[in-house]
């Protein structure tokens, strides 16, 4: 299940991505190009744009939440899917790229050296290079799952 989110959905962006969805982040204003490509890579839009929600021939979903938590649930239970423990924090947040893991001994000199005494495992983006580990940049996602998940 792929997506492309409109430019008022940031956030939410960036949560799928954690949840481990292939997610593009459409941040133009030329929304017949958004369908182009939202067919192209059969990619299902998710967005507040009223135009786009009345638009035929796509999938669209309308988000009407505010707070990330609710928007969450709503793409989840629209599309009647759960989030797979197994997916999560495998995509890039910042360019949706999957994650590589990588070799603690390489980061040594790369990371903070408390990072480096606790962290066990390490991913990395081979796209923006970003080096990724849980606590950091994942810190409350496991709460926010749990929450989402009742
Ligand atoms: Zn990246």
């Amino acid at each position: 299940m792929k997506f492309i989110l409109t430019r008022e959905l940031g956030r939410l962006c960036k949560w799928l991505r954690i949840l481990g969805f292939d997610t593009e982040y459409y941040n133009q204003d030329n929304m017949s190009s958004l369908i182009i490509q939202a067919l192209r890579e059969e990619r299902i839009i998710l967005t507040r744009n009223k135009k786009l929600i009345s638009h035929q021939g796509i999938k669209v979903i309308e988000i009407k939440e505010d707070l990330i938590k609710n928007q969450l649930v709503e793409v989840l239970k629209a599309l009647k899917i759960h989030p797979a423990s197994e997916t999560m924090f495998t995509r890039c947040i910042i360019c949706n790229q999957n994650l590589i893991n990588i070799d603690k001994q390489i980061l040594k000199d790369k990371v903070p050296e408390y990072v480096f005494n606790t962290q066990k495992n390490f991913v990395f983006c081979p796209n923006c290079k970003r080096i990724y580990w849980q606590g950091t940049h994942w810190g409350n996602v496991e709460r926010i799952l749990r929450e989402i998940n009742h």
